[in-house]
């Protein structure tokens, strides 16, 4: 029998957390660096001397012999550089070291990092920050090598934000602010921040790694760029919350094992829809430490992958025609003392808070649904959102029938009959009980209510989940902003929360869809809506370069609008870049591989035509099968000419929304019309011969 894992004393053991915190600083240390956490107060350079010594020696004691500030760039992965603890003593031996100032502030040599011109127009550098925020932890790789990361902002000398951290803990503030001030307005005065939370649930693919070491494509890709259908699919509906084969069981333990010991709390694993596909989900935390937790777990996946002689496929849409992978990002706000601020109550007070919240919230995602959008923009969402296995590319709510009845009734002033109750009111009167199941809540949506938070399901699975994160709070801040200041102007404070809940109800109400949203129906009742269908990345990205952002984000502090420019440029240039990785990497197979074996093969089939003829033998199907091969080949040949022509041409256009553009409706045509022949050709030629693992093999065996 297999040793049992001992988890409460694992989980948390590689991270400097509140409990080693206490433990191992003096009171007054400890002190001031909780209230520095919890209250954003400056850290003095004295104190933080004490913490980082005490870290160092934990750290130390635990095996680690480098520190390095971990960071997130804006290439939705995470950086790290590793110092050495030793400093030189006048002996010619070491000491080890970590003083305050190293604990606080980095100085990487930042300069291949994208900046979208940001940083060369101050300064060369970056510069990274503690954030005491989320807690330091300990990585150990399979050799044993331990290093401290400490958890850090990335910014430039003059500290726009050059990192996916620092807007994230902005807009905290700015959405904690406001929700605060319409909290006061209530009469509530004993919460005093509140907290953006978030539960992402990760979807990833697992394949034999010797499979993705024959495919260049996987490799530099990260799908697969051809591949006929196996023949077998997701049809049969059997993979998802399928039994766990040994092989995955064995890996799923050691990433649970990895993750508790680092405090990432993974608490759900099962097999998702598609053959080979699974997912891992959290218990919740704040959207920062989320966050970072969420990179960690990516990151961790394919560490621990590789050690089962596994690849972990974090891409959006690895495999054509089965589902693609997400990442559902469960969002809620709580207050410090506890209360989820969409959870429905049980008092009239607590409903009247609750309807308002949930108002500030159809408000901001009507307003502001391409900003929601934007924020799941990458090059593989766009193979995704809108494949009729995830959600559309518009955005909507759903709210379930229950509340949407509420809502509706409140739009026209009509009374709400609950379970033998007569909801007139709002703050006066109970809501009739949601019903708290979960089990009927509509999986198509893309934004839905799920009885005490909303859940996100556009994003991308190889995304960081700061984005989104980020535009939540930020349109959210906005929203409650607004009530907060209608709620602080009236003299009538029920009467006021009724009309905005009322108002919100008739204003907003074409945001909220129950129904099917994978359905043809639903793309035209949502035009007929006004509701934008933003179908690709290269368009969503667009709201980000408007005068709304700049104001949006401006006001609140969330970046200013050179930050939104880099980042829209940022993004923008990234999908470039993908695309035209793709595009060689299919010519590059198309050419090397496919191209010869498929020759090789045609130069068999007439050679046998040949011989059959010199003994007078029937040689037709031979012959019919070399016709369609040959026709098939010179077809392929003319878009491979094709596709190296429109990625030159994209390449060598300047301004970069038309190259995006030129990318999205050109190269990927192409790149697309060139694999139809060759998935052709694979059902045509030998198996034997093929040069690359089928999708049979890649999803089915493992
Ligand atoms: P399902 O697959 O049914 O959507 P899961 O249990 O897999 O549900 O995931 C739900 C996620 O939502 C979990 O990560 C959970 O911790 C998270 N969650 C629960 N409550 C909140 C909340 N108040 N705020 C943010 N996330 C939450
Ligand atoms: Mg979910």
């Amino acid at each position: 029998m297999a040793d049992a894992i001992d988890i409460t004393n694992l989980f948390g053991s590689n991270v400097f957390n509140d409990r080693t915190m206490r433990e191992r600083l003096p009171k007054d240390a400890y002190k001031a660096l909780k209230k520095t956490i919890e209250q954003g107060l400056p850290l003095s350079i004295e104190v933080a001397d004490v913490v980082a010594n005490a870290m160092k020696d934990w750290a130390i004691e635990k095996g680690a012999t480098h520190y390095t500030h971990w960071f997130q760039p804006l290439t939705s992965r995470t950086a790290e550089k590793h110092d050495s603890f030793i400093s030189p003593t006048q002996d010619g031996g070491v000491i080890m070291e970590f003083s305050g100032r190293q604990l606080i502030q980095g100085e990487p040599d930042a300069s291949s990092f994208p900046s979208g011109g940001l940083r060369s127009t101050f300064e060369a550098r970056g510069y990274t920050a503690w954030d005491c925020t989320s807690p330091a932890f300990l990585k150990e790789d399979a050799s044993g090598n331990v290093t401290l990361c400490i958890p850090t902002a990335f910014c430039s000398y003059t500290s726009e934000a050059l990192d996916k951290k620092t807007p994230l803990l902005r807009s905290m503030e700015a959405v904690s602010k406001q929700a605060i001030r319409v909290l006061r307005a209530l009469g509530n005065k004993t919460s005093f921040r509140v907290m953006a939370t978030v539960g992402p649930e990760q979807e990833y693919f697992l394949i034999d790694k010797k499979y993705y070491d024959q495919r260049i494509d996987l490799i530099v890709a990260g799908r697969t760029l051809f591949g006929a259908p196996a023949p077998k699919g997701q049809e049969l509906e059997d993979q998802y919350f399928g039994a766990i084969k040994d092989r995955i069981s064995a890996f799923m333990k050691d990433l649970d094992t990895e993750l508790w010991k680092m405090g990432v709390s993974s608490k759900t694993k099962h097999n998702e829809v598609a053959p080979a596909q699974y997912e891992m989900a959290p218990i919740f935390s704040t959207a920062n430490i989320a966050a970072d937790h969420n990179q960690l777990a990516m990151e961790t996946m394919q560490k621990i992958a590789l050690r089962h002689d596994l690849v972990c496929l974090l891409h959006e849409k690895p495999f054509a025609g089965v589902n693609g992978s997400g990442k559902h990002n469960n969002w809620s706000l709580s207050t410090d003392d506890g209360l989820n601020l969409l959870e429905p109550g049980k008092t009239p007070h607590e409903n009247e808070q609750f309807l308002l919240f949930i108002s500030a919230l159809l408000m901001a995602v009507d307003r502001h649904a391409d900003m929601l959008r934007a924020s799941a923009a990458n090059p593989g969402n766009d193979l995704r959102l809108g494949a009729n296995e995830a959600p559309p590319a518009i955005i909507s709510v759903f709210m379930g029938d229950e509340l949407t009845r509420i809502l509706m009734a409140l739009s026209k002033g009509q009374k709400v009959k609950g379970r033998g109750q007569d909801f007139v009111n709002v703050g006066v009167d109970s809501l009739p009980p949601l019903p708290k199941d979960n089990t009927d809540r509509n999986r198509t949506s893309p934004f839905a209510f799920t009885g005490n938070k909303f859940e996100f399901r556009m994003v991308g699975s190889s995304a960081s989940i700061s984005g989104p994160s980020v535009n939540l709070n930020t349109i959210m801040a906005e929203a409650l902003d607004e009530v907060a200041t209608r709620l602080e102007k009236s003299k009538d404070i029920h009467k006021e929360a009724a009309a905005i809940i009322k108002e919100v109800a008739n204003k907003h109400q074409r945001i909220i869809f129950n129904g099917n949203n994978y359905s043809e129906e639903w793309v035209a009742e949502a035009k007929k809506r006004g509701l934008p269908n933003i179908r690709s990345g290269v368009d969503a990205l667009k709201c980000m370069n408007t005068p709304e952002a700049v104001k949006l984000f401006g006001k609140y502090h969330v970046f200013s609008k050179e930050e939104l420019h880099s980042r829209y440029e940022i993004y923008l240039e990234q999908y470039v870049k993908h695309i035209n990785i793709e595009a060689q990497a299919s010519i590059y197979m198309a050419k090397r591989l496919y191209f010869p074996t498929v020759i090789c093969f045609t130069e068999k089939l007439a050679g046998a035509v040949e011989r059959l003829k010199s003994v007078s033998a029937p040689a037709g199907v031979q012959k019919e099968l070399l016709g369609k091969v040959s026709l098939l080949l010179e077809s392929a040949s003319k878009k491979l000419s094709t596709l190296e022509e429109v990625t030159q041409k994209a390449q060598g256009i300047a301004d970069l929304t038309v190259r995006g553009e030129a990318c999205r409706d050109k190269v990927v045509p192409a790149m697309n019309s060139l694999r139809a022949d060759i998935d052709a050709l694979e059902t045509l030629t030998p198996a034997e011969m093929w040069p690359v693992p089928t999708y049979a093999e890649m999803l089915f065996k493992l």
